[in-house]
C-alpha cells in the first residue's frame, strides 16, 4: 500500500509554496474555525503569523451538526481566506465537503482539508485526490487507524502524493471534553506510515484552556505539526468559539512548543 512504511521508508515531507510539513520541524497551522469577514481573517492572519504559524486555516463550507447553524461564507469565504493568506505570506487550508465546490475553490486553495465527517466519503476522496494537490485527511469521528489509512490510500491511489494525516480526537464515553485525543495514534502511525502526522487539539478537547496542554503533548509525542483554532474575538465567533484560543494564548503555546522542538 502506498501509505505504508514498506512502500516508502523515509518520512514524507509535504511542501506547500515553500512551507514544509514533516521532517525535523514542527509546523503549526492556525486560524479561526470559519471565515466570517475580511476584517476577522486579516486580524487572525496577522496574529497567527506574528506568533510563528506557517499556514492559515479557515472554513468556508462548514459541516455543521445543525442545519440552522452558520453554514459558512462559501465561495466568498474562500476568496477572503486567500486574500488574508496572501497579505501575510501564509498558504491557506480549507475544508472541502463536496466535489461540486471544486470549481469555486481551485484557484484559491493551497491545501484541501477532508473533515472527520467525510473521512470515508470515498467518492469525495477520489475527486480530491485527483486534483493532485496537498490534502489534510482528518481522522473520522469513530474511525480506526486501519480505516483512516485506507482512506488515505484512496487519496494516494487517485493521484496526490501529498497527504497529511490529522488526529482530531475520537468518540468515547467521556463527556468532559468534546472528543478524546488519541495521542497514541502518533507513535502508532509513525511505525505504520511515512505520511506526515499533525494533531488538532482544538476539536479534540473542545475547551479553550485544555488546548495548549494537549498541543504540547502532541508535539512531545512526535507530531509533525498542529492545526489550531485561534480567533481575534472568540466570544464573537460564529462557530467553535469555546475552543478557539485568544491570540495571546496562541502566542504563549507557540513559545512553550519551542522549548520542545524547533518551530518553523
Ligand atoms: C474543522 O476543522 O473546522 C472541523 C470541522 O474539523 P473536524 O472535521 O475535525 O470536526
Ligand atoms: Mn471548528
Amino acid at each position: 500500500k502506498m501509505a505504508s512504511r514498506e512502500f516508502k521508508r523515509d518520512n514524507s515531507v509535504v511542501s506547500v509554496r515553500g512551507v514544509k510539513i514533516g521532517g525535523n520541524r514542527v509546523s503549526v497551522i492556525a486560524g479561526p474555525c470559519a471565515v466570517e469577514s475580511l476584517e476577522q481573517m486579516m486580524e487572525s492572519a496577522a496574529r497567527v503569523a506574528e506568533s510563528g504559524a506557517v499556514m492559515l486555516r479557515g472554513g468556508a463550507y462548514k459541516p455543521r451538526t445543525s442545519p440552522y447553524a452558520f453554514q459558512g461564507m462559501a465561495e466568498e469565504g474562500v476568496k477572503i481566506l486567500r486574500e488574508a493568506g496572501d497579505a501575510y505570506g501564509l498558504p491557506v487550508v480549507t475544508e472541502i465537503v463536496s466535489s461540486e465546490h471544486i470549481p469555486a475553490m481551485i484557484d484559491y486553495v493551497d491545501v484541501y482539508q477532508i473533515g472527520a465527517r467525510n473521512m470515508q466519503n470515498f467518492e469525495l476522496l477520489k475527486k480530491v485526490g485527483a486534483l493532485g494537490r496537498p490534502v489534510i485527511l482528518k481522522r473520522g469521528l469513530s474511525a480506526t487507524i486501519e480505516e483512516w489509512l485506507m482512506a488515505a490510500e484512496y487519496l494516494l491511489a487517485s493521484g496526490t502524493e501529498d497527504v497529511i494525516l490529522c488526529e482530531r480526537g475520537i468518540r468515547t464515553y467521556e463527556k468532559a471534553t468534546r472528543n478524546t485525543l488519541d495521542l497514541s495514534a502518533i507513535p502508532v502511525l509513525r511505525s505504520l506510515t511515512h505520511l506526515p502526522i499533525i494533531v488538532d487539539p482544538s476539536h479534540a478537547v473542545g475547551v479553550r484552556d485544555k488546548v495548549p496542554p494537549m498541543g504540547l503533548a502532541a508535539v512531545a509525542a512526535g507530531a509533525d505539526g498542529l492545526i489550531v483554532e485561534v480567533h481575534p474575538c472568540p466570544e464573537c465567533a460564529l462557530s467553535d468559539g469555546a475552543q478557539s484560543l485568544y491570540p495571546a494564548q496562541f502566542e504563549k503555546m507557540m513559545r512553550d512548543i519551542e522549548v520542545l522542538a524547533p518551530v518553523v
